[in-house]
């Protein structure tokens, strides 16, 4: 493990900006925090979350697929992949890392992948950041995601595997970093020098950051939502659940704003469109949301006409659905920014909650 001086930190993000580009929280006018890239004079932000997560990074909310040049005669195709180059993304909370490895399970896991994303997570390593406190609306630890150990990820089976190339952990004006993955190793090894003249100690003993784990496994022990009952939320579960009665009601106040899904780390439809650019034609893709009006239209009808059918189709997903699918792993991180964000209150907490009071569902109690 390596233990840098908090006040040298700067050299350390210095000496990964000089290599790749660097992007990290940073706090903005308002208070709140959102990923900027790091440059001389920028200050990484402790904030407990960002607004939006780091899915922007693997996956932007809009992103060039290509673009054509020229006449139908004499034309030429443009790539976009070739434009995405290293970068590290630093302080990532365990919830965020968590969240790329639900969107890994369905844009790489399978065929076909989806080549725009995989080369972002190929160019992309990530830094992850042990949390010292909980926000009121983290609620992490009823997903079984370890704060302390920011990169170490569990499916819902219990099989562990990375989910950070490098962990950190900020404690006493000092910074602790330790390598999870070849891609973190490589990365630290390609700054070693300029981590030695930062007066960094290259072999550090481990007991602060046992303790400091210790320490936030207790605070993280504490989050109020996070004892939430999930065991109506299986497969078996599925149909009573769909139908439900209480969909109605829970959505009547639901705006179908999308705001819920834009920062959600785990939220990952897009819809693709096509733009004429005046030399030829642009392909790209846009963040959609299920909770919109037309998303899913199609020629013949809209499947989900509904409002509450919309809301249904977004928790079905995150709690029914996705599990079933892969590992029993629920697709929500308990980041807590859809309890912050939805500006009529809807959230997955209050889903959880209306379904285990709904008697005609089968569940532990
Ligand atoms: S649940 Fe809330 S944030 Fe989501 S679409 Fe409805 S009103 Fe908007
Ligand atoms: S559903 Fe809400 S709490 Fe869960 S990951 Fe998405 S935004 Fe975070």
């Amino acid at each position: 493990m390596i233990k840098v001086s908090e006040a040298k930190l700067n050299d350390v993000f210095a000496a990964i900006a000089a290599k790749q580009a660097l992007y990290m929280p940073v706090e903005k006018k308002d208070g709140e925090a959102e990923y900027a890239q790091w440059a001389e004079g920028v200050e990484y932000s402790r904030a407990q979350n960002t607004v939006r997560s780091a899915k922007d990074f693997f996956f932007p909310k809009k992103e060039d697929l290509y673009e054509i040049k020229g006449t139908s005669k004499n034309f030429k195709v443009i790539d976009s992949h070739e434009k995405i180059e290293d970068f590290v993304v630093f302080g990532v909370k365990a919830c965020d890392a968590k969240a790329f490895s639900l969107i890994d399970r369905v844009y790489l896991n399978q065929n076909p992948v989806d080549s725009y994303y995989e080369n972002r997570r190929k160019h992309g390593t990530v830094i992850t950041m042990a949390c010292n406190e909980a926000a009121p609306t983290c609620f992490c630890k009823l997903f079984d995601i370890d704060a302390a150990n920011p990169s170490n990820g569990k499916d819902g089976n219990g099989k562990e595997f990375p989910i950070g190339d490098i962990s950190t952990w900020m404690n006493d004006g000092n910074v602790w970093f330790e390598a999870k993955t070849e891609k973190g190793t490589k990365l630290l090894d390609s700054i070693k020098a300029e981590l030695t003249s930062a007066g960094a100690d290259m072999d550090a003993e481990t007991a602060p950051v046992e303790k400091l784990k210790d320490e936030i496994t207790a605070v993280m022990d504490s989050q109020k939502f996070a004892n939430q009952n999930l065991s109506k939320f299986t497969h078996e579960n599925l149909n009573p659940i769909f139908n439900s009665e209480t969909w109605k009601h829970m959505a009547e106040s639901c705006l179908g704003c999308g705001t819920c899904t834009y920062v959600c780390p785990t939220c990952m439809c897009y819809n693709i469109k096509d733009m004429d650019t005046g030399t030829g034609i642009k392909r790209f893709r846009t963040w959609d949301s299920c909770m919109y009006s037309d998303f899913t239209k199609m020629a013949a009808a809209n499947p989900r006409t509904q409002q509450y059918q919309k809301f249904r189709q977004r928790f079905m997903h995150k709690l029914v659905y996705y599990p079933a699918r892969y590992e029993n792993t629920f697709a929500c991180v308990g980041c807590g920014r859809c309890l912050q964000k939805c500006p009529t209150h809807n959230n997955i907490i209050k889903v959880i909650e209306t379904i285990n009071a709904d008697d005609s569902i089968k569940g532990d109690k």
